[in-house]
Parts: C-alpha cells; sequence; structure tokens
C-alpha cells in the first residue's frame, strides 16, 4: 500500500456531520414559486447553515445546473436531481453527483411523460427556466407535472445503472406517497431510504408504517418557497458530500450514518 492510499483510507473511515436539505424545488416546477432562483436558493441555504442541497424539480433537472453554478464558491454542495413521478403517481426523489447523469435520467423520463386527451396542458409557461443569475433563459415546454409512463421498478433501475440513489419522498403523504399509493414499502427494488414530510416525526413514521422498518429516514423542507429552505434537514455523516456516501451512510459502513435532527 503506497502512503497516498493509505491517506485514502483512512480518510474514508473519519466522517463529518453535514447538514442536508435535499429536495429543493426551483421555480420550473409549476408549483415552485417565481423567488427560486439560484442566487436566492443558495443564499438561503447559506442562513440556513445548509452544508448540502439537493435540486429536484418534477420531472426535470433544467435549473439545476445554474443552482451548482451559482453556489460555486459557497461552501455549499448541491447535487443534481429531479422529483420523478411514477406511473403509480409516486413521487421519487432521484439524486446524483454529476449533471450529466441527471440530464441521463431527465432524457429517459421526457420521453415517457404521459399525454393528456387532446394535448392539453395548462403549466408551460409557469416552468421557468432561467441561468445562474436567475435571469429567464426559456420555458420549458414538457409536461412535468404530470406522470412518466416508467413504474417504480423502472425509475429505480434507471437511477442505479447511471449511478444515483432513489428515495420515495414523503412517504406519508396522501395521494404522492409510496404508502398511500401500494400500502406499504415494498421489499423490490431494494429501496435505501425513505424521505417523510414534515407534517411528522421519524418515530412516528415507524409507528405508524411497520413496513418502513429499519430503513434510514431523511427529513428534508420539500422547499417550494425560499423561506422553507433548511426548515427540515437531515444530518449525514460522511467523509464526503457524494451519492455513493449517502449510500454508505444509508447502509451504516465506516461511522457513517444518517441522523434525523
Ligand atoms: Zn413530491
Ligand atoms: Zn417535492
Amino acid at each position: 500500500m503506497t502512503p497516498d492510499s493509505r491517506r485514502k483510507t483512512q480518510d474514508a473511515g473519519r466522517t463529518t456531520p453535514y447538514n442536508a436539505d435535499l429536495h429543493i424545488h426551483t421555480l420550473l416546477s409549476p408549483c415552485g414559486e417565481i423567488e427560486m432562483i439560484p442566487p436566492l436558493i443558495v443564499e438561503a441555504a447559506k442562513v440556513a447553515g445548509l452544508d448540502v442541497i439537493a435540486i429536484a424539480d418534477h420531472n426535470s433537472c433544467e435549473n439545476a445546473a445554474a443552482v451548482m453554478r451559482a453556489a460555486e464558491g459557497s461552501g455549499i454542495r448541491v447535487l443534481p436531481g429531479m422529483e420523478v413521478q411514477s406511473v403509480e403517481g409516486i413521487h421519487l426523489l432521484c439524486l446524483f453527483d454529476e449533471i450529466e447523469q441527471a440530464e441521463a435520467l431527465q432524457e429517459a423520463v421526457y420521453g415517457s411523460l404521459i399525454s393528456l386527451p387532446g394535448g392539453a396542458y395548462r403549466y408551460s409557461e409557469e416552468q421557468f427556466v432561467v441561468d445562474w443569475e436567475g435571469e429567464f433563459v426559456k420555458y420549458c415546454e414538457k409536461r412535468i407535472a404530470l406522470p412518466t409512463s416508467m413504474d417504480i421498478d423502472e425509475v429505480f433501475e434507471r437511477v442505479a445503472k447511471i449511478g444515483g440513489i432513489m428515495i420515495p419522498s414523503h412517504i406519508d403523504r396522501q395521494g404522492t406517497g409510496i404508502i398511500d399509493i401500494l400500502g406499504m414499502i415494498p421489499e423490490t427494488p431494494d429501496i435505501n431510504g425513505l424521505e417523510i414530510s414534515r407534517n411528522i416525526t421519524p418515530d412516528e413514521a415507524r409507528v405508524r408504517f411497520p413496513s418502513v422498518g429499519n430503513r434510514p429516514i431523511f427529513q428534508n423542507s420539500d422547499a417550494h418557497w425560499l423561506s422553507a429552505i433548511g426548515e427540515r434537514h437531515t444530518i449525514l455523516h460522511m467523509a464526503h458530500r457524494n451519492v455513493s456516501e449517502i449510500k454508505l451512510a444509508c447502509r451504516g459502513v465506516g461511522g457513517r450514518r444518517v441522523e434525523n435532527a
């Protein structure tokens, strides 16, 4: 073992607690407020004391690169991602390290967004793509507020193949949470972690939903406006701020862990 590789091995065993809010929408989401532009999101994350955030718009990552750029030099790590809606209607938080990975999923998602009879879709003029300073670039014309035709297994497999992590969003929510839709957390796919909404505590979730089992629970803001950013967060004990470390934290490897704030 060379001195360098030994140092890497030692570093892997040393974890830091990172304040993470891994579910933030921008003004690209039809339900996201107009104030959710990259520089203001980064500023709000800084004020909230966050170390790592993830951008997760509905079925799209077209503003994620702009937030990553806005965060350069801020000390905040931005993970690009999206909140995919499966054909069952389940909201699934899909997170990556690199924008190219998120874009690979986006391509599959865009190719599978369902249509409404007659092509009716009323949101496109509320779906703003902006640059890193928040300046208007274009409207996103994809039907991102509709579900995809991919089922949860397909989303899971695609995300895993690209090297990301899929965490079912707000599992306690009616209508869009996995438990309301499937009745339970299924045995397969092999889900690493689960997210709960702001309306419940991790302890309550484990009691109310026994199928949660021992899976780690994340709590994020699911922010649609600036003041919500960081209102809920999760403390991730990891060696680095990246997706493979989040996966290791979910499995409790080498002292890494997911701690509820
Ligand atoms: Zn959602
Ligand atoms: Zn959301």
